[in-house]
């Protein structure tokens, strides 16, 4: 006869379990959540874009570790009032700042069905594996790499920019570099002086040194001085560095500049570096007809970083790089950890993996709500959102260029328009504005500095924005800036 076990102090495994005891009415309560996000997206226009939380609600997240449960309705109805009013606004469509993507309902229940099944992607036999290498061969499709070629999720386009400059060091070094270091040879790298931090930071990441990457001077239309680059890859090998790799912009993070990527291509390939592009918002234009012969050239690239949380309207992250020797990005990435011993069958079947071609190991399931979002919706209606993006920004060049107050800071090259409003101690004012057009709650742009001075910076990324979204942004700028600048005091001309 089996005596039952009886373990004195053990909680049975209905009580360990951290499943509702009650699915009922935990089901109630996760359609009342589900309801009233669903209800935020459905009626964002009605709340401002952004507002200052109250000192008392900052104060509340200052709380001790919680030993003790609280009532999932109580943590729903505080969410509510105390954290979605309160968020940096980039689902509304009159947020403007830096680059953010809006979102889609689409891609939150992709990503609510990709919680619920808790995959981790580090790798094993499994479909959401799968689902990754389908959206891989989707963008190597995209962007005309071969087969053979690599890619991976990641958070951001941080990430996959480092990712390119490690995979480019173990092409300038071979993956010896991965024991042994960089010592010996000294790696030196190019980008423009309008890229974004991030490159120079995976430089840093990589042991290389930021000061190991060259600022190429821009052109008048903030694209990249290519005379200027031969010139630099000339004068380091003759001070006897390597040149290993450049990093061609696909849409700049201040004013959307796309360097001419054919001619970087040419260039690196002639000099033998890798040839990296830094599309983070920019590459994905290749979904939009209009926009694409922007990019000719990136289909030479050896490596290409973005983001699919930005233009790709994805929820947040969905970083990618993608890598046109896939074989190269395993042998710079891949471990021979025992426990991840590979299998001709069962779980343990099914490599390469993805934790093989980059630096993580376990991992989310990203994939599932781009793989979602790209056939829901479509890709053509995709670049269509992008497409009109863009020509929301011209609109709004002209409207600036219509009001004597205001003056362009850059050239419109995407999506991204910079501009100032005319007057006397014009930094400080612009930097005013915005913040007054932030806390107004009507637009949210950002500011950035063009040619030593600051410009208002509206990034138009929201498949949400409409003309009249960009009308409200320019009305109270006028207004903003008119209550700022006493009548008569700014000047028209330079
Ligand atoms: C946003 C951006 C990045 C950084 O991407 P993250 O996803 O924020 O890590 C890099 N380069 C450019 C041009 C960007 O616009």
């Amino acid at each position: 006869m089996v005596v039952p076990l009886k373990v004195t102090g053990m909680e049975s495994g209905v009580e360990a379990s951290l499943d509702p005891r009650d699915w009922e009415e935990f089901r109630a309560q996760a359609h009342r959540m589900l309801d009233d996000i669903l209800t935020y997206t459905e009626r964002i226009r009605e709340r401002p874009v952004w507002q200052e939380s109250p000192e008392a609600v900052r104060e509340g997240f200052r709380e001790k570790l919680p030993w003790t449960p609280v009532e999932l309705a109580a943590l729903h109805e505080r969410f509510l009032r105390e954290i979605l009013p309160y968020t940096a606004g980039n689902a509304h469509p009159g947020f403007f700042g830096w680059v953010h993507g809006g979102g889609t309902p689409v891609g939150m229940l992709a990503e609510m069905l990709a919680a619920g099944l808790n995959a981790n992607l580090a790798g094993r036999n499994q479909v959401p594996v799968r689902v990754e290498r389908q959206v891989v061969e989707w963008m190597r499709e995209l962007f005309g790499f071969p087969a053979g070629a690599g890619g991976l999720f990641v958070t951001g386009t941080s990430a996959a920019n480092l990712m390119a400059v490690l995979v480019a060091r173990a092409a300038a070094v071979g993956t010896g570099v991965r024991s042994e270091g960089v010592s010996g040879k000294r790696l030196v790298g190019y980008a423009s002086a309008a890229a974004h931090e991030s490159v120079a930071r995976a430089m840093d990441v990589a042991g290389l040194g930021t000061r190991a990457l060259r600022r190429i001077p821009v052109d008048g239309a903030f694209r990249i001085d290519v005379g200027a680059l031969e010139e630099a890859i000339a004068e380091d090998r003759r001070a006897g560095l390597t040149p290993f790799f450049v990093a061609g912009n696909a849409g700049t993070v201040d004013t959307g500049a796309v360097d001419d990527l054919a001619a970087v291509g040419r260039v690196a390939r002639r000099e033998k570096v890798w040839f990296h592009v830094d599309g983070a918002f920019g590459a994905l234009a290749m979904l939009a007809p209009d926009l694409a012969g922007k990019l000719a050239g990136i289909e030479r690239a050896d490596s290409i970083a973005f983001d699919f949380h930005k233009w790709g309207q994805v929820p947040y992250d969905a970083g990618f790089v993608l890598i046109r020797d896939g074989a190269l990005q395993e042998r710079t990435f891949v471990s021979e950890a025992g426990y991840l011993r590979r299998e001709g069958r069962g779980l343990a079947a099914g490599s390469p993996w993805p934790c093989d071609l980059g630096f993580d190991q376990s991992r989310g399931f990203r994939a599932l709500k781009v793989w979602f979002t790209l056939q829901a919706y479509g890709a053509e209606r995709l670049g269509r959102v992008i497409s009109r993006t863009c020509q929301l920004a011209r609109y709004l060049k002209r409207r600036i260029e219509e009001e004597p107050e205001l003056e362009l800071a850059a050239p419109v090259a995407l999506n991204i328009v910079c501009f100032r409003y005319r007057c006397e101690d014009s930094d400080a004012v612009n930097r005013e504005i915005a913040a007054d057009l932030q806390e107004s709650g009507i637009a949210a742009p950002s500011t950035t500095v063009i040619g030593g001075r600051v410009a208002i910076r509206a990034a138009i990324v929201n498949h949400r924005t409409r003309k009249e979204d960009i009308d409200r942004l320019v009305r109270a700028t006028l207004e903003l800036g008119a209550a700022r600048v006493p009548r008569g005091a700014w000047y028209a001309g330079a």
